[in-house]
């Protein structure tokens, strides 16, 4: 195995899948590892850091990691009440997290542990616990690993995260509906008079805009596609994309490799493949060099 490399733990949004039908792609809730020698950084606690920690307990050069939360959503945090390293004495584990605090990322990372929602809280975690301080310029340094953050479009603060990996961009978008000014309008728009067609025209195109700026220049982009056309309509201002939507962007701001992710748990193996065979046609439709998988749990994507 090479030196640096990402790692797939949990794939799915919402709430885990852990049905036979599903488990080509996986059923494990937001989790990857990115990994460069022995510095750890996993992208959300979801299911899929409880066999992540498993692993990592029988690596005994590695005493130390990182976790950066896009958000506090359950699928996001739940796995780490059951995330073994927490509970051993020798560990050190740093959180990052929407917050304007270390104090508030700490009350939220807490919360989820108290009573009546589960038996133990966070004091019985014996490991040395740290939360970082949001930085000002927004950048924070890891050993070898870089990355900063920014606000995408979901429900309460919800980080998107570039990550600089040995000279590779990794950028790590969650949850995310990268359209949604722009479809709600499309929806009422002959209902608006002239003055207000200009306005949202305008808001259109900067929301736009701003999606391309937030995975422009990405090596590999990892972002939010848990919906069908079909079912996006139904579930509009949830917070996540149509996967169509996310290959556009992507093919438009000249990313080089995308993994879907965050996949809707009622997806099940045959469902997944044809999204991924309509995003392959798209791509070819559109001439583009954007390479595109369905990340899948297990998926280990080399870094070097
Ligand atoms: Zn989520
Ligand atoms: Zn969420």
């Amino acid at each position: 195995m090479s030196d640096a490399y990402l790692r797939f733990w949990g794939v799915r949004g919402s709430y885990s899948a852990p049905f036979e039908s599903h488990l080509g792609v996986g059923g494990n809730t937001s989790c990857v590892e990115i990994r460069v020698d022995d510095h750890v950084l996993v992208c959300d606690a979801g299911t899929g850091i409880i066999p992540l920690g498993n692993q990592l307990m029988g690596q005994s050069d590695i005493r130390k990691l990182l976790i950066i939360l896009t958000h506090y959503h359950w699928d996001h945090i739940c796995g780490l009440p059951f995330f073994v390293p927490a509970f051993v004495p020798d560990w050190n584990i740093n959180f990052f997290g929407p917050g304007q605090c270390d104090q508030e990322i700490k009350e939220h990372v807490s919360a989820q542990m108290q009573a009546p929602y589960f038996p133990v809280g966070t004091e019985t975690w014996l490991a040395n616990i740290d939360y970082l301080q949001p930085a000002e310029d927004q950048l924070i340094n890891y050993g070898p690993l870089s990355f900063n953050y920014q606000n995408v479009h979901h429900p309460g603060t919800t980080y998107g995260y570039r990550v600089n990996v040995k000279g590779k961009t990794v950028i790590y978008v969650s949850d995310n509906e990268c359209l949604y000014l722009g479809k709600s309008i499309d929806r009422q728009y002959e209902e608006l008079n002239e003055e207000e067609k200009l306005l949202y025209d305008e808001m259109k195109k900067e929301e736009y805009a701003a999606e391309l700026d937030l995975v422009r220049g990405a090596d590999i982009l990892i972002h939010d596609a848990q919906y069908t056309p079909e079912d996006y309509e139904k579930k509009r201002g949830w917070g996540h994309s149509c996967y169509i939507d996310t290959v556009n962007i992507a093919i438009e701001a000249g990313v080089k490799e995308l993994y879907l992710y965050h996949h809707d748990p009622n997806y099940n193996d045959d469902a997944m493949e044809e999204i991924y065979q309509h995003s392959l046609s798209i791509i070819r439709e559109k001439k583009s060099s954007l390479k595109c998988h369905i990340a899948k749990e297990g998926l280990i994507v080399s870094l070097d």
